[in-house]
């Protein structure tokens, strides 16, 4: 007989193969072996997981502005209901709200998104303006600065 716990956790992990979560973040949070969830994927998706490049941080993929603000929106919405907490189950329900309030993000770039803020690879400045967090790192154009008023980092 399956727990209750274990059920979820297996509902929970369909739940993130189906919106694409790639399997080794799967594996990495729920501990389910990666044969089973390739099974799994290749019967939703109708398709092994390709295998083309992967990102395993945020700072290459912030090209534009507009991409600097989704991911800085994402990561403010978790602080404000989670504030420095994580858990798998967390992002997902982060992900599907943001989905539906801000519009399409790659669940991907999302987990990845709060991996680097825990991990301390990308961290967050505070626009004094729109009163908001945004991803700062001074080393690339659309993060050195805030991405919805352009207005510089003043350090106190
Ligand atoms: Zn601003």
């Amino acid at each position: 007989m399956v727990a209750t716990r274990e059920l979820e956790k297996l509902n929970l992990a369909f739940d993130l193969l189906n919106a694409g979560l790639r399997i080794s973040f799967v594996n990495e949070e729920t501990l389910i072996d990666k044969r089973t969830l390739r099974l799994w994927w290749k019967e939703k998706h109708g398709r092994p997981l390709s295998k083309g490049r992967r990102l395993n941080s945020i700072q290459g993929f912030i090209k534009s502005y507009e991409i600097a603000a989704n991911l800085s929106a994402f990561i403010s919405l978790h602080k404000h209901l989670y504030g420095s907490d994580f858990s798998i189950k967390m992002l997902y329900r982060i992900w599907k709200e943001y989905q539906l309030t801000c519009g399409d993000l790659d669940i991907n770039i999302a987990y990845l998104s709060l991996r680097d803020i825990r991990r301390g690879t990308v961290c967050l400045s505070y626009c004094n303006c729109c009163k908001i967090d945004f991803v700062y790192d001074a080393a690339n154009r659309y993060t050195s600065r805030c991405p919805f008023c352009k207005n510089p980092v003043i350090k106190n």
